[in-house]
């Protein structure tokens, strides 16, 4: 599937070829750190299928695994954008809140359960408001 991402600011844009059924969301603790949200979502694309317009910012992280991994974001507005080896950028880990077709990208797993949020495992059950009004409890 094409999508396409931008970041909140416009200065960083891209368009990649995905396989949906990979999108995930990751409870991990890096994650809900970095991000500044409760869990991440994310899809992998090959570097061969990314094309990025615009030089974002990088921070490298140890990951669990031990390895250096660069998260990529924009420099000007702050939006998280992707993950890649720092050693083997052959592929990346999109973050779906940048991409324009996240809607439709309806995660198949998520990782990291261990560290979730309780709550998160069952948004359903926090009362919802279609935008920012105090929602009926
Ligand atoms: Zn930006
Ligand atoms: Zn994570």
């Amino acid at each position: 599937m094409k999508i396409d991402g931008c970041c909140h600011c416009g200065r960083i844009t891209y368009e990649a070829e995905i396989n949906p059924d990979y999108v995930i969301i990751c409870h991990c603790t890096d994650c809900q750190t970095v991000s500044g949200a409760p869990y991440r979502a994310n899809v992998p694309v090959l570097a061969a299928n990314f094309k990025l317009r615009g030089e974002p910012k990088t921070y490298v992280k140890i990951a669990s695994s031990g390895n250096e991994m660069m998260l990529a974001f924009c420099g000007n507005c702050g939006t998280s954008l992707y993950s890649g080896k720092k050693d083997d950028p052959s592929v990346f880990n999109l973050r779906l809140g940048a991409v324009k077709q996240r809607a439709e990208l309806t995660p198949k797993a998520q990782y990291w359960c261990r560290s979730a949020m309780p709550w998160a495992m069952d948004l359903a059950r926090i009362p919802q408001s279609p935008d920012q009004r105090t929602p009926p409890r």
